[in-house]
């Protein structure tokens, strides 16, 4: 759609960052400009409203900013998931294999219940692996129903494949 182009055309491209030879996506050039903040908020909750949504969780830390605004405008909770230690309550924890070394993520235990239907959220879905441990993890919680959604993917990266074939996965657009 023309309205998501637009959104496209403010992300700020920065080579070299955080290592020689990646070029990142900033999407901070995006939620700074209200005009493409409102088309992506639009966007993502056009998606969501009829599906009985409880809680949005969101992946630290740019999750945060557009998962709590679709908590928001859902009418259903936010629950954050975050790095290891950050948490203050009981959690349970999942470790994964990133490029080098691993990485855990930690949510608290009593974030979702049998009775939630969740959305996880992230910025950018790159080679997946990040929202697949967030996946596992809010599964074995056993809600009634998990999407998946981003408000960006790197196609290259081919990371829609490493997700089960049965599970909604959503970009709202992508590079
Ligand atoms: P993945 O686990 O490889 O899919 O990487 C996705 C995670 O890394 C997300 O939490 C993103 O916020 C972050 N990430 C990776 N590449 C980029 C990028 O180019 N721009 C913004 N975030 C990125």
């Amino acid at each position: 759609k023309e309205e998501i182009e637009k959104v496209k055309a403010v992300v700020r491209n920065v080579p070299d960052f955080p290592e020689p030879g990646i070029q990142f996506k900033d999407l901070t050039t995006l939620f700074k400009n209200p005009a493409a903040l409102g088309i992506v908020r639009q966007a993502m909750v056009d998606l969501y409203r009829d599906k009985g949504v409880t809680k949005v969780v969101g992946i630290e830390a740019r999750g945060f900013i557009g998962g709590a605004i679709l908590a928001a405008d859902l009418d259903a909770g936010f629950v954050p998931l975050r790095k290891p230690g950050k948490l203050p309550a009981e959690t349970i924890k999942k470790s994964y294999a990133k490029e080098y070394g691993t990485d855990t993520i930690e949510i608290h235990r009593d974030a979702i219940t049998p009775d939630d239907v969740v959305v996880l959220h992230d910025d950018l879905l790159a080679t997946g692996g990040t929202m697949m441990a967030a996946y596992e993890l809010v599964k074995a919680m056993n809600p009634k129903k998990i999407y998946l959604n981003f408000i960006c993917g790197l196609t290259a990266l081919h990371g829609r494949d490493v997700f089960p074939k049965d599970v909604e996965v959503t970009t709202l657009f992508d590079f």
